[in-house]
């Protein structure tokens, strides 16, 4: 049976490449479809995605509205100096631009390809779900949360671990600190939500969200690994200092590894202050500000 996290993420990826133009998914969203309890929600996306296919950019399906901004707490590059805006204009193109074209403009993957990549993303979710190596989160979650959003994006933001509403939800960043990386990714680099992915250093919510133990991230290691190798981003944003410290291995602050590219595996990654820091101190949203413009810099030169 189909991990319900799995499930979301065909929903969102087929219906992504359905508003993309490629026919071909349509037969295996069909194939797949079979298999899924929310069907109804792709087959009814369909026609109205293909309607509006002319344009050349990608309009959120009415099934996908989990991702809206919230009116607190906002993220506003557009109250940031004039010399930020022309970034923010400059990288607004940043979206997709053509049917067969991801987020930043490179190829989408040939459909066999991208089966694969679904199927792996299956199978170690389904592994995860079934992950007790810390007693203490397995026994106290509700339910693991894996990751979410577009496994071909060339982004991955890291975050630290679930909190409350999204070990009720399933799914990454869905409180208030999710809302505040919303409007980071929609209002300051102007994509969308479901054009990035988003995962965490641990799968389960550590209790009271404390901060994630050192063996605890130790164990959840190896899945975060397979799931960037399966991901493959180009480009991967630290969010917060537990994030930073355990992917890059290391004990320095997020003020002293900021506004350096750092590298893992080969893939450039960045950091900045997590969502719920910035809700606690919204003078350092200037700051992330600079480290999201530096990533749409990268983003833009590949
Ligand atoms: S945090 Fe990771 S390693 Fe620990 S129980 Fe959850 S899935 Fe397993």
């Amino acid at each position: 049976m189909m991990n319900k996290q799995i499930i979301d993420g065909l929903i969102d990826y087929l219906t992504i490449m359905q508003y993309a133009g490629i026919t071909e998914v349509s037969n295996l969203s069909v194939e797949i479809a079979d298999k899924l309890p929310h069907a109804e929600k792709l087959i009814v996306s369909v026609p109205n995605a293909v309607a509006k296919n002319n344009s050349t950019e990608i309009q959120t399906p009415p099934t996908l509205t989990s991702t809206d901004s919230i009116e607190s707490n906002k993220f506003e590059p557009n109250k940031l100096p004039d010399e930020t805006q022309s970034v923010a204009r400059e990288t607004k193109n940043i979206t997709m631009e053509s049917k067969t074209k991801n987020c930043v403009g490179h190829d989408l993957p040939k459909e066999q390809d991208a089966a694969d990549k679904l199927t792996q993303l299956e199978l170690l979710s389904a592994e995860v779900a079934k992950c007790s190596r810390c007693l203490e989160l397995a026994q106290s979650r509700t339910q693991t949360v894996f990751g979410a959003g577009d496994p071909f994006s060339p982004l991955l933001f890291l975050g630290e671990a679930p909190g409350a509403d999204e070990d009720i939800q399933g799914k990454p960043f869905v409180g208030r600190s999710g809302k505040l990386l919303n409007d980071i990714i929609t209002k300051g680099m102007k994509l969308k939500r479901e054009d990035v992915y988003v995962c965490n250093i641990l799968r389960c919510r550590p209790p009271g969200n404390r901060t994630p133990q050192p063996d605890e991230a130790a164990n959840c290691k190896s899945f975060l690994e397979r799931t960037i190798e399966i991901i493959n981003p180009k480009f991967i944003c630290c969010l917060g200092s537990v994030a930073t410290k355990y992917l890059l291995a290391t004990d320095k602050s997020i003020g002293q590894m900021r506004k350096i590219v750092h590298d893992y595996n080969g893939i450039k990654v960045i950091c900045t202050y997590h969502p719920s820091y910035l809700l606690r101190m919204p003078a350092a949203k200037k700051d992330t500000w600079e480290d999201i413009q530096m990533l749409m810099k990268m983003m833009e030169e590949g």
